[in-house]
């Protein structure tokens, strides 16, 4: 493949990247290193220190410090807001080499990671509007008494985030406990540190007080474990797989630390025969083609209604075959390889026993070597698909689709609920009425109807049953980064 052209600021960004603790870059404690792939060669593009236990309490000793300075929840809201602002401000401004960067160390197509950099930068912005609308209440009781609440940071909180959107995973996190005046840890995925190291930069280059966001790069069962069993972290935020989310939940019961937990997902994706079928095909095909595939929300189990089945699918099949496949720096790219070697075995792995179980590859099914050494697997569409199958069931995380047909309504609401799962849905259909009735009968914590995919920083995000609990974005996030205090005062 090519080798495209880098900018300067990303050449010079990967010489040496390093972790970012206590407002300063820093090595690992222990001086370790570890290597970045480009997942798109397969080659290291560059090494990031491998922070583990003593990093992680050098990086929470500092979020405390700040925390109890008051450091940042001690400045006037509107200068919080000037900063979160201002940040926001700062990634929009270096959206091309985010989205560079982003690309070669998560392999996703630039064109697609320059789009996920505005958002981030939405995010900021949206989260700059928080700081000066918290407030506390009176409540009436006694008449000799003054009761009020006060509506507080957390305290420290700490981040540890997958690799499929890492920026934007970075800014679900930092974002929301900035905006309520938390402190912060981050703990970006091994496979891609990268650009939450320039996050944790252009935090201080906003004006973020040092100590108040730290980033430490390293290992889930090293630097990620002594982050969710940290004596001195208040909250964990995590967002990964189900049963690492069960693993954290265990590590936080040493001091019952608050948790939330966003998941993984097998979500259904609705096509009813009154469905605009244009509009339905592309929209099942990014829904579950985007990025990969490695998309928590991704719409993985395509149910047809059966009178369009066949239509759909020859339709849906055209559309697969057509999508772009290659190197994620250049602009025309639809999809780019998978993140890692193991990776890529294991949706080849799961493609095997989709066959196996006796599910047909109507399109894609391998490895797609003609492009080089990277982790690139075939856009691969599966027809004649149970409910009950394995490729039905568990979560791939890669480019594979299951179609299964249903009869009505009632049969894809029951189809579509028959998982441990409850991230989200799509239902396409013309009729208003089935739409709603659809929308309140999925047990999903997102429904999208004649659309898929959307996030919005207004908008909360969360699972249903095992995809997780909490709710990130949108005022919930109110709740689950900041706590109340009820004051009593005595008027006799
Ligand atoms: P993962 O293995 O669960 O990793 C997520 C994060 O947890 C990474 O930073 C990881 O570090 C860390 N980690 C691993 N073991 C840990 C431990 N024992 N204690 C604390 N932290 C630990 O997930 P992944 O492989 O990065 O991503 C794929 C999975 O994430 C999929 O199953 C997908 O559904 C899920 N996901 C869900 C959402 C959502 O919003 N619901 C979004 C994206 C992805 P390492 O990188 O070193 O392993
Ligand atoms: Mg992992």
């Amino acid at each position: 493949m090519p080798q495209a052209e880098l900018l300067p600021e990303v050449t010079k960004f990967i010489e040496s990247p390093k972790m970012v603790i206590g407002g300063k870059s820093v090595d690992a404690v222990s001086r370790d290193m570890f290597d970045v792939i480009d997942p798109a060669t397969g080659r290291v593009l560059c090494e990031v220190p491998r922070g583990g236990v003593a990093d992680i309490d050098v990086a929470v000793g500092a979020a405390r410090q700040a925390h109890e300075e008051r450091r940042w929840a001690g400045l006037r809201p509107g200068k919080r807001t000037e900063v979160l602002y201002k940040l926001g401000e700062l990634v929009k401004r270096n959206i091309s080499e985010l989205a560079q960067l982003e690309s070669i160390d998560s392999g996703k197509p630039v064109s697609i990671a320059s789009g996920e950099m505005w958002a981030v930068g939405e995010v900021f912005r949206y989260y700059s509007g928080w700081p000066t609308k918290v407030f506390g209440e009176t409540t009436p009781t006694d008449d000799n008494m003054f009761v009020y609440s006060l509506r507080e940071p957390i305290g420290v909180c700490g981040g540890i985030i997958p690799w499929n959107f890492p920026m934007i995973m970075a800014a679900w996190k930092v974002a929301p406990a900035l905006a309520f005046g938390n402190t912060i840890v981050l703990k970006p995925a091994e496979q891609t540190p990268l650009t939450a190291i320039r996050l944790g930069e252009l935090c201080l280059e906003a004006g973020v007080p040092e100590g108040v966001v730290n980033v430490v790069t390293g290992f889930g069962q090293e630097a990620g474990q002594a982050l969710a069993q940290h004596p001195d972290v208040d909250k964990i935020a995590f967002t990964g797989s189900t049963e690492v989310g069960r693993k954290v939940l265990h590590a936080s019961e040493g001091n019952l630390k608050r948790v939330t937990l966003e998941l993984g997902g097998k979500s259904p994706n609705i096509v009813f025969s009154d469905a605009n079928m244009k509009r339905a095909t592309r929209g099942s095909m990014h829904g579950v083609f985007l990025n990969s595939g490695q998309v928590c929300t991704a719409g993985t189990r395509i149910l047809v209604e059966k009178s369009v089945h066949d239509d759909f699918v020859s339709a849906l099949l055209d559309a697969t075959a057509s999508m772009k496949l290659g190197n994620p720096l250049e602009e025309e790219t639809q999809m780019g390889p998978v993140i890692s070697q193991e990776q890529m075995e294991r949706v080849t792995g799961y493609i095997e026993i989709g066959r196996s179980e006796g599910a047909e590859v109507a399109v894609g099914g391998e490895r797609a070597s003609e492009l080089g050494d990277g982790y690139f697997v075939q856009p691969t569409v599966f027809t004649g698909v149970r409910n009950d199958m394995r490729i039905a069931q568990e979560e791939i995380f890669g480019p594979v689709a299951a179609v299964i047909e249903v009869a009505d309504v009632d049969e894809a609401i029951a189809v579509a609920n028959d998982t441990i799962y409850g991230l989200a849905a799509a239902v396409w259909t013309s009729d208003v009425s089935k739409a709603h009735k659809v929308a309140r009968g999925i047990k999903a914590g997102t429904v999208w109807v004649n659309t898929a995919g959307n996030v919005d920083p207004s908008v909360s995000f969360g699972g249903y049953k095992q995809s997780g609990f909490g709710r990130e974005l949108g005022r919930h996030s109110l709740e689950t980064y900041t706590q109340t205090k009820s004051v009593w005062v005595n008027l006799r």
